[in-house]
């Protein structure tokens, strides 16, 4: 087995000046943007992570991943966002009540302000993975920010679709786990609890269906999102040393989301998760209601592996063209799940390059 990269390691990026931008949102919030820079480029790309996970998924040593790629390709000038969602922050493994509509409000607005003091009037392009596509999705089309030269979204934009046992999880997950189990999260890292303690008989109880792999962070991961064996990615996309750390790609979760997801699948679109919430009020109650006023042009993505929003984005695309019609287009990744687009070590042979081709088309 290869060595195991630190921790929140920056130095799967080569030849970049790096530096950290923090900034606070409106509800007070401190987050940061991470500015990886080779030169000046008239095409800013800002990348977004998803739920529990964080920029180290854009910037992983063990294999070739996005921001070097990026780097290569003319993109010299590409930042990352960790919100309020990321792994590097510790507020999704505390007690709190955020759903996306504080972070389609506050966090991404926020960061483009933060963005823009530095880039200027440049164009900026933002490629996104899973929730943090979500919540942006609902920054954009809700009107909450504008200025977006394109976008690309992975797995899930405004129409979540999730598999049966998902739904199931979505009903009973919140209330399990914080009146029964007495946790407002779930920790991919339970299977290093002390024995007998509550994420330790979580953990022990998850693996006794999950016998794909040894590794009991990936299986609590599945247990978290999903629905599959694994539910996040094919194993075989993978570096091992990957797979052997993904606990350190996705961590804690924040049970409180799952119930804005459930009330966002029953309504099959984006929706305001409490409509009479004043501090929302310019925000839509139905997210795709203003989509047709907005110009920015989007690519869809999907593994048609994907376990944890499959058809999501195919669904997206169809409900984008009703409202803005050749204004987006939808790839699928033939062989990919849900976040391998991304992690996978083959992504920048699979994937990337349509991201790029896509970039450089909107940059043109
Ligand atoms: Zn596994």
């Amino acid at each position: 087995m290869e060595d195991i990269p630190a921790r929140y390691t920056l130095e799967g990026v080569s030849d970049a000046e790096v530096s950290v931008h923090p900034f606070a949102t409106e509800d007070g919030l401190g987050l940061n943007l991470t500015r990886f820079r080779r030169g000046d480029c008239d095409d800013v790309v800002l990348l977004l992570h998803g739920l529990t996970a964080s920029i180290d998924m854009f910037i992983m040593p063990e294999h070739r991943n996005l921001v070097n790629t990026l780097l290569d390709n003319g993109f010299t000038d590409v930042w990352a966002l960790d919100f309020r969602m990321s792994s590097r922050f510790p507020y999704d493994a505390e007690t709190h009540r955020y759903t996306l509509d504080d972070i389609a409000a506050w966090d991404h607005p926020a960061a483009l302000r933060e963005l823009r003091r530095h880039v200027g009037d440049r164009r900026v392009h933002v490629v996104a993975h899973c929730l943090g596509s979500m919540s942006f999705s609902m920054s954009l089309f809700g009107g909450a920010l504008d200025g977006v030269a394109s976008f690309v979204s992975n797995s899930v934009s405004l129409t979540p679709r999730v598999p049966t046992w998902s739904r199931c999880k979505l009903v009973a997950g919140p209330g399990l786990s914080e009146y029964v189990i007495g946790l407002p999260y779930m920790d991919s890292r339970f299977g290093e609890a002390p024995p007998l303690t509550r994420g330790w008989m979580v953990s022990r109880l998850v693996s006794l269906f999950h016998r794909e792999c040894g590794v009991r962070d990936c299986h609590m991961i599945s247990f978290m999102w999903g629905s599959g064996h694994p539910a996040l990615y094919q194993h075989e996309n993978l570096p091992p040393v990957t797979h052997e750390r993904i606990a350190d790609l996705l961590g804690p979760t924040g049970v409180h989301y799952f119930r804005h997801i459930r009330k966002m699948v029953s309504a099959g679109q984006a929706v305001k998760y409490d409509p009479s919430d004043p501090r929302h009020a310019d925000l839509p109650d139905a997210y795709l209601s203003r989509a047709g006023e907005v110009t920015t042009p989007v690519l869809l993505l999907s593994g048609d592996a994907n376990h944890v929003f499959p058809g999501a984005n195919a669904a997206c695309h169809e409900a984008l063209e009703r409202a803005r019609p050749g204004l987006q287009e939808f790839a699928s990744l033939p062989g990919y799940g849900h976040i391998d687009p991304f992690i996978g070590k083959n992504a920048h042979v699979d994937v990337f390059p349509k991201i790029l081709d896509f970039l450089k088309r909107q940059a043109s």
